[in-house]
């Protein structure tokens, strides 16, 4: 039988009610922009929102892929809006951001994969509000040469971050498509190219993966110098999605909280609510001061 496991109590979403709130949802909408928050449906938005923290997410709704988890729609992707990182970046300037994270829809259409798109709006960020760090959450570019990586590195930003999503036995069934050992690899790259710059990678958990599975991943991880790592509770967008295996308790999050650190991760968020984004400005600005 295909029942799901009942949602513990722990996995709780305030319905968001701030004045804030509404005024982010307001800036998103004034500048056509799409958010992966509403695209994913996150439960995190009410608390993100009414501080203007908002992932924005480039370069259409239609996605090349179609990640099990994922709730983005697939097909034929939009022609690229060469205006969106102007408004990007104002609507990060409206914001009042210190810290913005863009992330996109893979584009396996384009020659460069976005690459090209992504180093605009890192560059549009840049001229229009120069203290914002920028944190980018990218595709894997796995059908471009290497060039396409380069150019989103040369764009200077602030976090480089790719999910690695979930432990290689499981791509096949939740990230068809991808290659586990191509997204640590391009990690990698990223900090050869600019060892100044910090790399960024996440899972979900509860898709079936073991302990031991996870605890390699972060091996693996550290074995291609990533400085930070966020694990979160994987939640069913929609019946056709992959089921949940399990929740995995607050405890288990705090175990492997303890564990990363333990490897070397300079940042690391587990917790059954964490996303790649959750929190991402707030605990920048703590390490830089650190
Ligand atoms: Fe958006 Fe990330 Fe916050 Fe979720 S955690 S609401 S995706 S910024
Ligand atoms: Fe969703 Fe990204 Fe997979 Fe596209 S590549 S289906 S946006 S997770």
């Amino acid at each position: 039988d295909n029942a799901q496991p009942k949602k513990p109590d722990w996995i709780r979403v305030k319905a968001p009610t701030s004045k804030a709130y509404f005024e982010t949802h307001k800036i998103m909408r004034e500048h056509k922009l799409v958010t992966v928050c509403e695209e994913a449906g996150c439960p995190n938005a009410g608390e993100c929102w009414a501080q203007g923290h908002a992932t924005m997410m480039i370069m259409g709704e239609i996605c090349t892929r179609g990640c099990t988890f994922c709730n983005v729609a697939t097909g034929k992707p939009q022609t690229l809006d060469v205006f969106e990182p102007a408004r990007v970046a104002d609507a990060v300037a409206k914001l009042g951001l210190n810290h913005v994270v863009i992330t996109s829809v893979d584009r396996d259409d384009l020659e460069d994969g976005g690459a090209e798109h992504f180093a605009q709006t890192i560059r549009a960020i840049r001229r229009k509000t120069p203290d914002t760090t920028i944190e980018i959450l990218t595709p894997d570019f796995l059908k471009c040469d290497d060039r396409a990586l380069e150019v989103v590195v040369e764009a200077r930003p602030d976090v480089f971050n790719h999910n690695l999503e979930t432990v290689p036995h499981l791509y096949h069934e939740v990230r068809p498509g991808a290659r586990y050992f191509h997204s640590l690899r391009l990690l990698q790259r990223v900090k050869e190219l600019d060892p100044a710059m910090f790399t960024k990678s996440g899972l979900m958990v509860g898709l079936g993966e073991g302990r031991t599975d996870v605890l390699q991943v972060m091996d693996d991880m550290r074995s291609a110098n990533i400085d930070f790592l966020t694990i979160g509770q994987y939640l069913q967008p929609t019946p056709k999605h992959h089921a949940v295996d399990r929740f995995v308790t607050p405890d288990e999050f705090k175990a492997y909280e303890k564990a990363a650190y333990g490897k070397g991760f300079l940042m690391v968020s587990a917790t059954p609510l964490t996303r790649s984004s959750y929190h991402a400005g707030d605990d920048f600005v703590r390490l830089r001061e650190a």
